[in-house]
């Protein structure tokens, strides 16, 4: 079967449990509840059981009433003997309940609690759980959790247990949840087991029927944890299945186009290196050149620090197509870098007669046809662009590869347009991003991936950039810095964020600050200023003077962060350094420090919050961008870092990638054995794998056959 046809054969197949029936089969679930439920996400049985206690209350010392003692908590079991009601000082209404077990006499107590004397009655057995009282001498619990069991030894849910207590609104309370889940796991918790028998084997997990019974309602601490050990696997094993599926479906491609790795191009192109490629660089080539040669398409991400030197990797991928007889493209994320790259790629190329053309959104309409034509005549061997290269009007002759670089600013959906236009180039991603392994492993977890660690001339990212966070009382001294480094001959960068190019206010600020730099304190010096609003060929022609070193000072909003290279700046002073993620300062950070010289990063901020400070520490301390990745991972946590929508894949509910790296490495490991030797899960021990992957991915089967 290709993937098309396993998708078709998915979608007919009947799911084997009832984990897709609506909520509203669950008994005591009628509409109104059924709407609630349906607000907190909870459409089917399976959603219900799948939404775990988020904490538990260890209520489950059952004792007796003549030993308990004052301050404790605890649970007893007995038998209702007197319910009164009465009113207490201001009005407020007091049930009193009392209860023995024959070895002594306790009282519950409730305020303005009217149900519970209509609940409760004398001969009950009930369980109350909560802290122990001893007052007008008497046992008593105020506001017990209780229990009614309808005979003796009937098993409590709400007490006398570890009780779990899941994530409420506030009309559907954590007891009716309760309540409710026990129900649905009563009538519909045997559900087939998802994870391969021998998974299970091998990692000793809890069979599944068993961990949602043991993970809402535990009998013990111990196996609570073995429930919750179990789901965390089979949350990131079923991710990574996912992504193995989807994977294969790339390698089982067979529409792709088989490239030339040695041509005149490519060797010539050597030629004209002006120095070594690194050895991360001629792997990186290798893996790539491995890729294109073979008749389906290349998904591979290039991951590299900035300034690592990943541009002439990518022109090697470019070549690579253009001396097979086919077109390449090259996309970035800004009109500054498409440009910085045009002007790269057509300095290097243009010699070797290859035709290049730079298509942004800024082009007259005149210039605009003639340059699609002449694409789709085949006459421009490579283009350079913003986005707008692959979408409406744009039809390639013959496209063979694209490069897209700064993945992160890109989604899914631009590799997916492509396929939509009948292309199967090889695609080459890359990314100055360094993310945490744990997080490329989801993320990316589809595409190969190539490194390139060391920077050229040996040299490690940022070993001589000294950041320092200042305030501002110490404005004097940053400013003192710029001004040596400039009568130095070096070039600073000032960033002044603005979040909201259409906030009024925020812009007149940021025009203020750009006066008061320019004209009162580096008046003498040349100073340039750079923002999104610019016209492009505005933006360019500042560009050019910074390059060029017609500039001392750029002055900047954010438009700077990605890609630039100017080797001489060695200061960058960066305004409410606070308002920016550790991503984004980290590659800000990036553009000195480029050149062989000592480099300064400095940091305005006052930092309000515990998360403002933590992230200012890291990025003062920490100057590997993976180890800086993590610790953002950290101090973020990862609720964020999923867009569902942009990745296709389903967010974490129970694991964690910052605490759970070790159980993705296995899962991963398990999940890709078994797609290796089942591509299409077809043996029948898979059919409730494959039943899950598809609910799980249910929204999304495009995401998961789209490769
Ligand atoms: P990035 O990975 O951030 O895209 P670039 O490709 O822009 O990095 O490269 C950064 C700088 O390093 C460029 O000026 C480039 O010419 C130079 N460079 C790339 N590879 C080497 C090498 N092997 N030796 C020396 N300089 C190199
Ligand atoms: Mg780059």
């Amino acid at each position: 079967m290709n993937p098309a046809e396993v998708k078709l054969w998915l979608q007919a197949q009947p799911c084997d449990d009832n984990l897709n029936l609506p909520v509203s089969k669950v008994k005591l679930v009628g509409p109104s509840i059924s709407a609630y439920l349906a607000k907190m996400g909870i459409l089917t049985i399976g959603d219900l059981l799948y939404h775990f206690p988020h904490r538990y209350i260890d209520l489950s010392k059952i004792k007796k009433i003549k030993q308990l003692k004052a301050g404790e908590s605890a649970t007893v079991l007995g038998e209702v003997v007197k319910v009164k009601k009465w009113h207490g000082r201001r009005g407020i209404k007091v049930i009193n309940v009392t209860i023995t077990d024959g070895s002594g006499y306790i009282i519950g107590t409730w305020f303005n609690q009217d149900f519970i004397a209509n609940r409760l009655k004398a001969g009950m057995q009930v369980a109350f759980s909560g802290r122990i009282l001893y007052k007008y001498n008497q046992l008593q619990i105020e506001n017990p959790l209780y229990d009614v069991l309808k005979e003796k030894g009937e098993e409590p849910i709400h007490s006398g247990r570890i009780v779990p207590v899941h994530p409420a609104t506030q009309n559907l309370s954590p007891n009716i949840i309760r309540r409710i889940i026990k129900n649905a796991l009563n009538e519909y918790g045997r559900v087939s087991e998802t994870i391969p028998v021998e998974t299970i084997e091998r990692y000793n997990l809890l069979p599944r029927s068993i961990a949602l019974n043991e993970i809402h309602f535990p009998s013990s601490r111990e196996l609570l944890m073995k429930a919750r050990e179990r789901f965390i696997f089979e949350e990131l094993f079923l991710m990574q299945v996912g992504l193995a599926v989807r994977k294969k479906g790339i390698e089982f491609q067979t529409k792709g186009i088989s490239h030339r790795r040695d041509g005149e191009l490519t060797t010539k192109f050597y030629k004209t290196l002006p120095f070594k490629l690194t050895e991360d660089q001629i792997n990186a080539i290798v893996e790539i050149q491995n890729d294109m040669e073979k008749p389906r398409p290349m998904n591979r991400l290039l991951q590299g620090e900035v300034g690592s030197g990943k541009t002439v990797v990518a022109m090697i991928a470019l070549l690579t197509a253009v001396q097979s007889g086919y077109q390449a493209a090259m996309m970035a994320p800004t009109e500054v870098l498409a440009n910085q790259h045009y002007l790269k790629v057509k300095g290097t190329m243009e010699k070797l007669g290859v035709n290049i053309e730079l298509l942004t959104g800024n082009l007259s309409q005149k210039e605009r046809e003639s340059i699609l034509q002449r694409i789709k005549a085949g006459d421009v061997d490579i283009v350079v662009g913003t986005h707008a290269l692959i979408q409406q009007t744009v039809d390639f002759k013959c496209l063979g590869v694209v490069v897209i670089d700064e993945q992160h600013r890109f989604g899914v959906e631009q590799r997916i347009s492509l396929k939509e236009k009948g292309y199967y180039p090889d695609v080459l991603i890359m990314s100055a991003t360094p993310i945490p392994r744990t997080l490329s492993l989801t993320l990316y977890g589809d595409l190969d991936v190539s490194i390139i660690r060391e920077l050229p001339g040996g040299r490690k990212i940022g070993e001589h950039v000294e950041t320092m966070l200042c305030n501002q009382s110490s404005r004097d001294i940053a400013y003192e810095i710029i001004r040596s480094e400039v009568n130095n001959g070096r070039q600073a960068y000032i960033v002044c964020p603005l979040i909201e190019e259409s906030d009024k206010l925020e812009v007149k600020a940021v025009m203020e600050e750009v006066d008061r730099l320019k004209n009162e304190i580096f008046p003498d010096l040349r100073v340039g200023f750079i923002h999104g609003r610019l016209k492009s060929h505005d933006k360019e022609a500042i560009m050019k003077q910074y390059n060029e070193g017609l500039l001392d000072i750029l002055i900047s909003t954010t438009v700077i962060e990605v890609g630039i290279d100017v080797p001489n700046a060695t200061v960058m002073v960066i305004e409410d350094a606070d308002r920016f993620g550790l991503a984004q300062l980290h590659q800000l950070r990036g553009r000195i420090g480029r050149g062989n010289y000592k480099s300064y990063c400095i940091l305005f901020a006052n930092p309000t919050t515990e998360e403002g400070k933590k992230r200012m520490d890291a990025i003062c301390n920490i100057k590997d961008g993976f180890q800086l990745a993590e610790a953002d991972l950290q101090i973020r946590g990862e609720g964020q870092l999923f867009g569902t929508r942009q990745s296709g894949l389903p967010d974490l509910k129970i694991a964690k990638l910052t605490r759970d790296a070790e159980v993705l490495l296995e899962a991963r490991k398990e999940a890709f054995r078994i797609i290796d030797n089942d591509p299409h899960l077809q043996s029948p021990a898979y059919k409730s794998l494959l039943n899950e992957v598809k609910r799980k991915f249910a929204d999304n089967l495009e995401w998961l056959f789209q490769a």
